[in-house]
């Protein structure tokens, strides 16, 4: 198993933070399941997304916060800190079994997103 350091240039996302970090606790990965089986990076989205302009999902956010003492002290050393990440999308060449990402970083990415289909694991392979 392993965990990729995870960039993300959401900034509509209540996890977002400037420096394109990642603030939750854990996300996860999946197909978008309107496109069906992903094929590209557009058909894979971020769960963990909560639009900070919906109302009552800071209680969301928080629960999911990656606050504590160690990112506390990761941050004011200037560390970056980085989200637990899960991904369903099997049929990426990164994906390994328990639902792990291989690869060393990932690019989360989605301009003005509005709910979790707009977002995309911009990583994604496809299996050859
Ligand atoms: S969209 Fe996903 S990766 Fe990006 S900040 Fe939000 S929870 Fe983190
Ligand atoms: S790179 Fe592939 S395995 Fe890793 S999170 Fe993105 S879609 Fe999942």
């Amino acid at each position: 198993m392993s965990n990729p350091m995870v960039k993300c240039s959401v900034d509509q996302c209540t996890h977002y933070m400037p420096g394109d970090q990642c603030m939750a606790a854990k996300i996860s990965v999946y197909n978008d399941e309107a496109q069906g089986t992903s094929a590209k990076p557009q058909d894979t989205l971020c769960k963990a997304f909560h639009h900070r302009k919906t109302v009552g999902d800071m209680i969301g956010a928080f629960h999911n916060a990656n606050i504590g003492g160690s990112v506390t002290a990761a941050f004011m050393e200037g560390t970056q800190i980085t989200p637990a990440v899960e991904c369903f999308v099997n049929n990426c060449k990164f994906w390994d079994n328990g639902n792990y990402c291989n690869a060393e970083h990932i690019h989360v990415a989605g301009p003005n997103a509005a709910k979790t289909s707009d977002t995309d694991c911009e990583t994604f392979q496809s299996q050859k």
